[in-house]
């Protein structure tokens, strides 16, 4: 009797025994979807193998109820990638099959085109005499429209209702026909237009290198400064890559991708590309999905998850800003787009480039080790200049809504010659803290035991770690004073600020609440590009990928806090985030201006930033990180746990602990732990963590493979929530 090994989605490290029955034998396929029953209702599995073993009483297991996919849907160096994501990252199989999928394919949907339906004329209607529909003019007009012959699109742009369409059925005058599944493939000879630029020689060298290495697998680490012209060695490697006939993938951070970039790529390719945005909705995530599956597709663009993008013959994989900790996602499956990335191009025997100004410092390691190869762009590219930077120690110094006063005389005067203002501050709301002025009392999520943010648009307090939201109270709960003060400042309270101070001068605040609208963000980005004096206040979404040609003067309120910040990767983010930040003055052809506030202008990563730049920093980094032993000269694996009252998690965290001390004896397997998280509480769970650290992954891996088989047999993990995180990058 055969039996099909099924991953299911759900947390759990197991598959689930059914077997198949004769009607179904040569249906069931490896990689494919059945219907199986699982409790009391039946839910959609994916077929892991097929044979005659179960370690359960055959007799007693159920049966396949339904077949979905009689081929598999995933390639060979697919499904085998994901077999190998899973072990590498423990994570259950079923998830990890299941989140590579589209949404619609997870909740059973065929995975095919949908039918293309097209209105035509019945031979009735051809011949029919217009003059008789003259009581019903839109009608007359519609079928006027298909006896003209006009081509469906055009007749479909007039946007007639469906109520029309259907009483011109009813008199037989049209009908609605099927259309054949055609595949449309692009003209690979045609696919590409010239550019429009002269390279310069960096840019020219670095293609001179990368071009003849596309035939098969290469890792490139395109290492260019902001402005340096990354973006068109990926259009001249993409045009390559085409002309071949082959297609590409391209991800990008979560909210790095502009318009302008999107322009630039569709005016320079004859050739279909997909972008899955987040304004796409589950019908077109799988039209994308299938295009590419099927070759229709020249390019796709999107952010992590379109990594499990099926492609017909994929010939490239681009990560732009490679160092973007979006790629790493923070929940559930905890996997690395830009890691994978690289193990599916093995796989796929493809090339991949990996483009940041600010590489990490595990991607500049593993150029220095050669285990990828390194390319530097170091000018900018279109004749633009780097910025001048200099530091406003404010200490003592008055603050209005963050501002200090140096720091608003520039703002006059780059206002005054009619430049634009770029202000960063990385808080979003009006201010972080509401606090009682006569007892103290601070307003706090009770989920998360965190000070409420206070946001006076929406007049609510807003928890900004599970986004909770709560009036504002007119009383101190714990005094009744009605003495309430917001402290510190957030985009909103400055955004104010400013328009007080320059009531001429438009401001355009860009941050997660003013651009959860769609469209918002592009409306902001035409007004600031048609080159007025303007201010632009905004977080980190300001530091990503935009071009703003008239921005000379950048200003950083507020970054004392990472500077001080006990996560070790939290100084590499901060220079990461500088860099790009600074690098929005002076994109164009004036030169720009960088000021920094702090209270502590002798630090001496700040130094050593702003007169030595991020290379310096991060060979200096790196020797630090070589000299403690820790990431990328050590490997980790991070051991989260929360519960709801505070004693099952720490539990079995304490037992993890117990059972790695007593298995193991090696004295390089450090362990860190538990401890509570760096946020201990949030949305009413409390979180505790373990971190194992050792110089070798290999050695990592398999003890988190043997702990895994004991913990799940343990009864401590019943009551709490338990996850593996490899290679985490924030605790
Ligand atoms: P990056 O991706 O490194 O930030 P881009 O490729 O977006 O850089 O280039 C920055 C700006 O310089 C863009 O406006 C681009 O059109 C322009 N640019 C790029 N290469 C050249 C070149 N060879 N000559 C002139 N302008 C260029
Ligand atoms: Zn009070
Ligand atoms: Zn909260």
């Amino acid at each position: 009797m055969p039996i099909a090994h099924v991953a299911l989605a759900l947390p759990l490290y197991q598959l689930f025994d059914y077997q198949i029955p004769t009607a179904l034998i040569g249906q069931v396929t490896i990689g494919g979807r059945v219907t199986v029953p699982f409790g009391n209702r039946h839910s959609i599995g994916i077929v892991v193998a097929i044979d005659e073993q179960t370690e359960f009483q055959p007799a007693k297991l159920k049966t396949v109820v339904s077949v979905i996919d009689q081929t598999s849907l995933f390639s060979d160096t697919l499904w085998q990638l994901l077999i190998w994501a899973t072990d590498y990252y423990h994570y259950p199989l079923g998830e990890v099959l299941s989140h590579a999928l589209p949404a619609l394919l997870r909740q059973g949907r065929p995975a095919e085109l949908p039918e293309k339906k097209q209105w035509q004329l019945t031979e009735i209607g051809a011949t029919f005499a217009l003059k008789q529909l003259s009581r019903a003019p839109q009608q007359q007009k519609l079928l006027a429209l298909f006896q003209q012959q006009q081509p469906a699109e055009i007749i479909q742009s007039q946007d007639f209702s469906a109520n029309i369409y259907q009483q011109l059925k009813q008199k037989q005058l049209i009908v609605q026909v099927v259309l054949p599944q055609t595949i449309h493939r692009w003209q690979p000879s045609q696919a590409c237009n010239p550019s429009p630029l002269t390279l310069n020689t960096e840019q020219q060298q670095a293609l001179t290198n990368i071009l003849p290495t596309l035939n098969t697998f290469h890792i490139w680490l395109l290492d260019g400064v902001t402005g340096s012209g990354k973006t068109e060695i990926y259009l001249n490697a993409l045009a390559s890559v085409l002309s071949k006939g082959q297609q590409a993938l391209m991800l990008v951070p979560e909210i790095g991708l502009t318009p302008q970039t999107i322009a630039r790529f569709q005016s320079r390719f004859n050739a279909p590309i997909d972008i899955l945005h987040s304004g796409l909705n589950d019908t077109e995530r799988l039209q994308v999905y299938l295009r590419a599956k099927q070759g229709e597709n020249a390019i796709v663009i999107g952010t992590r998850s379109a990594l499990f993008t099926p492609f017909q013959s994929l010939g490239l994989i681009i990560i732009d800003e490679e160092h973007d900790s979006s790629y790493k996602q923070q929940e559930g499956w905890r996997y690395h787009a830009r890691d994978l990335a690289i193990v599916r191009a093995q796989r796929e025997q493809v090339p991949v480039i990996l483009g940041s100004a600010t590489p990490a410092l595990e991607s500049l390691h593993n150029a220095e080790i050669g285990k990828y190869q390194y390319v530097k762009l170091t000018q900018r590219a279109g004749g633009a200049h780097f910025a001048r930077q200099e530091i406003i120690d404010i200490k003592g110094l008055p603050l209005n809504s963050g501002l200090s006063q140096p720091l608003i005389q520039k703002i006059n005067a780059h206002l005054a010659q009619n430049k634009q203002v770029l202000l960063f501050l990385n808080r979003r709301g009006f201010a972080p803290l509401l606090v009682c002025h006569d007892c103290g009392w601070i307003a706090e999520c009770p989920r998360c035991d965190k000070p409420f943010t206070y946001h006076e648009k929406q007049h609510k307090l807003i928890c900004h770690h599970c986004d909770t939201p709560r009036n504002i109270p007119s009383q101190c709960p714990k005094c009744g004073s009605t003495h309430l003060q917001s402290v510190g400042v957030g985009t909103e309270q400055l955004e104010k600020q400013l328009r007080l101070r320059f009531p001429d001068i438009p401001v355009s605040r860009i941050d997660r609440d003013s651009t959860a609208k769609k469209g918002a963000l592009e409306g902001y980005i035409e007004q600031i590009n048609q080159g007025q004096a303007h201010i632009l206040v905004g977080t980190q979404i300001l530091a990503k990928g935009h071009h703003f040609p008239n921005v000379t003067l950048v200003g950083i309120l507020d970054v004392d806090g990472a500077l001080f910040s006990s996560d070790f990767r939290a100084t590499e983010h901060f220079a990461q985030l500088y860099t790009q930040v600074s690098g929005r003055a002076g994109r164009g052809e004036q030169a720009g201006e960088v000021l920094l506030q702090t209270y502590h202008p002798q630090h001496p990563l700040l130094n050593l930033l702003l007169e030595q730049g991020y290379p310096a920093f991060a060979q200096q980094t790196l020797h630090e990180r070589a000299a403690t032993l820790l990431p990328p000269y050590s490997y980790q694996i991070l051991i989260r746990a929360a519960d709801k009252n505070n004693q099952h998690a720490p539990a079995l965290l304490e037992r993890v602990y117990q059972w790695l001390r007593s298995e193991c004896d090696d004295p390089a397997l450090w362990l860190l732990g538990p401890v509570t998280a760096t946020q201990s509480k949030k949305a009413g769970l409390f979180r505790w963590q373990l971190l194992l650290q050792h110089p070798h992954r290999r050695f990592l891996q398999t003890i988190t493979t043997q702990l895994i088989a004991q913990m799940i047999q343990w009864p401590e993990t019943k009551n709490t929530r338990w996850t593996v995180d490899v290679d985490p990058i924030d605790f």
